[in-house]
């Protein structure tokens, strides 16, 4: 990280400027920048179905399923979760149920918690119910929202970014939204040396681009350089300066240092745990039950599963245990399911059973209902039977 705080002053002041590969010299982030940005956007935007407008409702869920989730991958998602939750008040009243298993496989499933959380706390302000029925006073469905960074920032599961990119797309507010897309492109425009995960470098970053936005259509600016990110400015790989909209203005690529930059720390090593995962299957319904409240996964549903790996003598003895009279057995691939802090080494085993076993140690499903009705996260999907 760089001494001077304010890297905006630092860049139009430094006498050494770098040159680029033309042989100019690399120009200030100045308005220029914000003016080549927003222009590349609008010629360059995805046509993504949470782009269509600027509702809020629609802009804060698609920014919340995006979190550690590729776009290719929300677009299915995002669209489900909207034709059965359309607006704040269906998301509000949805059972836990039903948003786990619109939310099944995404992960993190606290985001999805947090979210009706804050629907119904943005409910409770008493204009929401006034404005939000009528959507051709104020332009969009969910006027109720919050508008402000304070107030939008006060929402359960809203952090810095999720916060500044709903104000400056949908408020038009000049809010900056510092995501790792826009960490990459910012470090590699200002040849940022830090770890661009710290505070400091964040915090500048912030500082920088909120000096750059311009008076109005925020939004296309917050959005260009995120879409930047994403197209040009690549993460693994060469990034393609050769189409960057704003390639004059890299320090990095003036430098020959792109494939050098972002300086991120080392991560930490996740915790290795071993799991046995029962299939058990019985009159072809199947064995499935609840995690734990508050455990990871919580409260979503599970094979039965044990730590450690077992024997297929020790995987009969445990489902006798568990009264299910076991009549044979097959062991499962292995495979290993990578969470943030920890990973599953995994392996199953599908047991036919005489029984389903006594009282509600399990819940049997058909495979209707697994499919339909019942949340079960990716980790257990791979042992899902054909
Ligand atoms: Fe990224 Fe290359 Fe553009 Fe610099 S010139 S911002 S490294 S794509």
């Amino acid at each position: 990280m760089k001494d001077n705080g304010n890297m905006n002053s630092e860049i139009r002041s430094d006498a050494a400027v770098p040159k680029t590969p033309a042989g100019s010299a690399v120009l200030p982030l100045d308005s220029s920048f914000t003016v080549e940005v927003t222009g590349w956007y609008r010629d360059n935007r995805r046509n993504l179905p949470w782009r269509q407008d600027k509702d809020p409702y629609h802009v804060w869920v698609s920014e919340i399923m995006l979190q550690q989730t590729r776009v290719e991958a929300v677009r299915d998602y995002y669209q489900r979760f909207m034709q059965a939750l359309p607006t704040i008040e269906a998301l509000a009243e949805a059972e836990e149920e039903q948003l786990l298993k619109l939310w099944q496989g995404l992960g993190y499933y606290n985001r999805v918690r947090n979210l009706q959380k804050a629907a119904r706390q943005i409910l409770q302000n008493p204009s929401a119910e006034e404005v939000s029925v009528d959507p051709s006073v104020t332009g969009f469905a969910s006027a109720g929202f919050p508008r402000t960074m304070p107030e939008i920032l006060a929402l359960p599961g809203i952090g810095e970014y999720t916060a500044g990119a709903i104000a400056s797309i949908c408020f038009d507010q000049r809010t900056p939204a510092v995501d790792g897309n826009v960490l990459r492109v910012m470090a590699r425009l200002t040849e940022e040396e830090g770890d661009v995960k710290s505070t400091p470098v964040k915090r500048s970053f912030t500082e920088l681009l909120a000096d750059l936005y311009p008076d109005t259509d925020c939004g296309d600016f917050t959005q260009g350089l995120i879409e930047l990110g994403a197209l040009v400015c690549l993460p693994n790989g060469q990034p393609r300066c050769e189409m960057c909209p704003v390639s004059g203005f890299c320090r990095a690529r003036a430098a020959g240092r792109v494939m050098e930059l972002p300086v991120k720390a080392e991560k930490k090593t996740r915790r290795q745990e071993q799991r046995t995962v029962f299939i058990l299957s019985c009159g072809g319904r199947l064995a499935v039950r609840r995690r734990p409240k508050g455990s990871l996964l919580g409260n979503l549903y599970e094979f039965p599963q044990v730590s450690r790996h077992l024997t297929a003598g020790a995987a009969v003895s445990q489902a006798e245990a568990w009264g299910c009279h076991p009549l044979d057995v097959t062991r499962s691939k292995q495979y290993k399911h990578i969470f943030s802090h920890v990973e599953w080494d995994m392996i199953g085993y599908y047991i036919n059973c005489g029984s389903e076993g006594p009282g509600e140690t399990f819940r049997w499903v058909s495979r209707e209902q697994l499919e339909e009705e019942i949340p079960l996260p990716s980790a257990f999907q791979p042992f899902c039977p054909e």
